[in-house]
This record gives C-alpha cells, structure tokens and sequence, in this order.
C-alpha cells in the first residue's frame, strides 16, 4: 500500500460534543479506509505508482473516476482530521490572522463567508480556505471529493482549511441540519495547523 491511512493525533470522543464519536469512529475507520484502499487500488500497477498525491491531482482531469474520487477522498480527509482537534476553537493570530483581514476585512466576514460556502454546497462536497498561487486567500467548495489541489478545480492553490460536508459527516448527531454541524465545527478547529500550512 503507497498511500496509508493516517492516525488520528487524538481520540473518536475527542471533539464531543461538537462531533460525536460514533461518526468520528464510522469516518475514520469505515469511509477513509474504504477511500484509502480503492485509492491504493487504482493506482498500483498504472503509470501513477511512486508518485504523490500533487503531482496526481495537478493532472487528474486525465485520470479515471476512481483515482479522482478516492484520492480526493483520502487527501481531504487527511486534512479534515488534521485541522480539527480538542481544545480547538476561538481566532487565529499573528500572520494567519493578519492574511485573513486582508482577504475578507475580519474574521467575521472569513467565518461568514466560509460557512456559507459549506451550507450552500448542493449535495456533497467540501468548503475550503485556499491560499491561491499569487499568496492570497480565498474561500471556495467543491463537489464530491474534488480539491483544490485538482487541475480541473475553480479555484485552485493550496487547502489550508477544510470541512467536509457530505452527510456521513454529520447526520448521525445532526440529522438534516447541515448548518448546526458548520456552526460547531469552528469549535473545534486546530488553527496551530492552519497556520503552520500557511507558512509551508
Ligand atoms: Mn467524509
């Protein structure tokens, strides 16, 4: 297997009461692993073996369905658990803060926007903080398990900051109500993480 499944840095119950534990177990355990195998499975034995996930993505529109999907899959989830963790929550500071003001004017606005780039996104998918090729900061969503690492993606850079919003994340504890799960996600944000992708 070239792509592993990644530990999670803390445990199932960890983000309780924002995230439960049944769904953060299932997440991890049940859906990553099914992405993370099917991933390994498309690309052992094809021209893509020994490369990395960038490189992947940043020609995926010529790939299959399976190697879009899945490795979409098992990059954004890896991103999802990393950028979330307990004792999480409240406002980034320092440079991450400062490039935040300047692309939105608060963290108001940068909230706003990203949780109606999330609750908005029809179906399933993911919203993002992107940090874009020229070094400024957008907010954008994806379908399915596209990325913005992806040539066939809109707005395309490097993902700082994500949620995935497909309902296995969230409709165990929230049923229908995408918008509560958004609302509690920033609660549980690692933004040490963030930062440290922004400064990567
Ligand atoms: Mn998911």
């Amino acid at each position: 297997m070239s792509f592993k499944l990644p530990d999670l840095s803390y445990d199932y119950n960890a983000l309780e009461p924002y995230i439960d534990a049944r769904t953060m177990e299932i997440h991890h355990s049940k859906h990553h692993v099914a992405y993370t195998a099917n991933f390994n499975k498309a690309v052992e034995g094809s021209s893509l073996e020994g490369k990395s996930v960038e490189e992947i993505f940043a020609k995926v529109s010529s790939e299959s369905a399976a190697v879009r999907n899945n490795g979409g899959g098992f990059y954004n989830h890896n991103l999802y658990w990393s950028n979330m963790g307990p004792g999480g929550g409240g406002e980034p500071t320092g440079e991450l803060l400062n490039a935040i003001n300047g692309a939105f004017g608060s963290f108001a606005d940068f909230k706003s926007k990203f949780s109606t780039a999330a609750a908005t996104r029809f179906g399933s998918g993911w919203a993002w903080l992107v940090k874009q090729a020229d070094g400024s900061l957008a907010v954008s969503s994806t379908p399915n398990q596209d990325n913005p690492l992806m040539d066939l993606t809109d707005v395309k850079g490097t993902p700082l900051l994500t949620i995935d919003v497909w309902e296995h994340a969230y409709y165990l504890n929230y049923q229908n109500r995408r918008p509560e799960y958004i609302e509690a996600f920033w609660n549980v944000i690692n933004w040490d993480e963030v930062s440290k992708r922004l400064k990567a």
